[in-house]
């Protein structure tokens, strides 16, 4: 198989590069860069011909698995330009190993770990330029893998496309951190026991999309998802993982198989508990999380992922009437760990727990 040879890369540069955005107009994956990676998979040549080309629109045979039955994964990761220049990833190991994770769930072919890195890689050499240098902004990378074979019978396709592609994102909040009201789901459910409520899959955002419209409409920017068979159990927070501060703990629900493993959540775990602060990773009761905050002991609840690193909530709202966290406003636990992750991105402050990987 090609795969175990070394990978050269053919790049083919486009011939009319785009006019660049303006930082405050970039928002989120609203544009994207000159170029694309991609990679493609046959049973009988593996992962072969890797290339950076424009980036342009895919050719695909509209039989083909992804449109039918979702054979498609996805992951995201920032490259950030730090104050000294350097370009780094955050932990993008961790980004490789859940692509495989949600491959194996939907019984597709994964790259392996270096066709990943040396695609996301070299697509930031190639676009390097598109890597803004404001505070707060990134370069947001997507890889992306998708079934290509086409056939109507339904079982896991033979074919595969690997690629990767990157926009330019703003600061998630315009000037510091602010928080958001959110919905407590009792209705609908987003993954199900058994289910792919672990894998990073487009099917289980499809699943969301209903619950997260109509908290909008109430006024609410997401919703609090929980459990699929009672709903007595607190899941995620719209497309991240939660947290709440009770007492003098910190509690994040289990992985537990419906609960997406985020990056920023271990991290957020691991930066906790190097500051000595208890984390509880348990199941989490919503009538236990209410009760605290009867009680006055909830003092906080953020949600955790790539796209707003850290994101405060100051309220949750139900049928029976909202509860109000806190002050309304950030508290000192999410503030000081956006400020944390933030200085860590940027090159601020030494990066102790080695989780930045410069891109050369
Ligand atoms: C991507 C994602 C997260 C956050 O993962 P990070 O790796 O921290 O960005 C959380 N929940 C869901 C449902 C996700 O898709």
């Amino acid at each position: 198989m090609r795969e175990d040879k070394k990978m050269s890369i053919v790049t083919e540069r486009t011939g009319s590069p785009k006019a660049k955005p303006k930082a405050e107009d970039y928002g989120f994956g609203r544009f994207f860069s000159d170029h694309m990676f991609t990679a493609d998979c046959s049973s009988d040549l593996g992962w072969h011909s890797p290339r950076i080309v424009p980036y342009r629109p895919l050719e695909l045979d509209p039989g083909a698995a992804v449109l039918h039955y979702g054979q498609t994964i996805f992951e995201g990761l920032k490259a950030f330009h730090g104050v000294d220049g350097k370009i780094r990833l955050f932990r993008p190991e961790m980004n490789w190993k859940r692509l495989e994770a949600s491959a194996d769930r939907l019984c597709m072919r994964a790259p392996d770990l270096d066709l990943f890195m040396e695609g996301v890689r070299h697509l930031i050499r190639t676009d390097r330029d598109w890597v803004p240098t404001q505070d707060g902004t990134a370069l947001y990378l997507r890889p992306t893998l998708i079934g290509t074979e086409s056939f109507l019978g339904v079982r896991p396709a033979d074919e595969y496309l690997f690629y990767v592609i990157a926009s330019p994102v703003g600061s998630y909040y315009g000037d510091g951190l602010a928080s958001v009201k959110i919905w407590i789901e009792r209705e609908y459910s987003r993954a199900a026991p058994g289910g792919i409520g672990a894998a990073k899959t487009g099917g289980n955002y499809a699943a969301s999309l209903k619950a997260s419209v109509a908290a909008k409409k109430r006024g609410y920017a997401q919703v609090l998802w929980t459990d699929a068979g009672r709903h007595e159990f607190v899941e995620e927070v719209g497309t991240m993982n939660v947290f709440f501060v009770i007492g003098d703990a910190v509690v994040t629900p289990a992985l537990s198989g419906t609960i997406l493993p985020g990056v920023m959540r271990d991290s957020t775990i691991g930066l906790l508990r190097s500051w000595d602060v208890k984390v509880e990773e348990r199941p989490v009761a919503l009538r236990d999380v209410l009760e605290a905050h009867g009680r006055g002991e909830l003092k906080e609840v953020f949600g955790t992922g790539t796209a707003a690193q850290i994101s405060p909530v100051n309220e949750l709202g139900a049928d029976d009437g909202s509860y109000k966290i806190g002050d309304g406003g950030v508290g000192p636990l999410s503030s000081r760990l956006y400020t944390h992750f933030m200085d860590l991105n940027y090159g601020r402050i030494e990066d102790r727990m080695g989780w930045l990987s410069e891109v050369r």
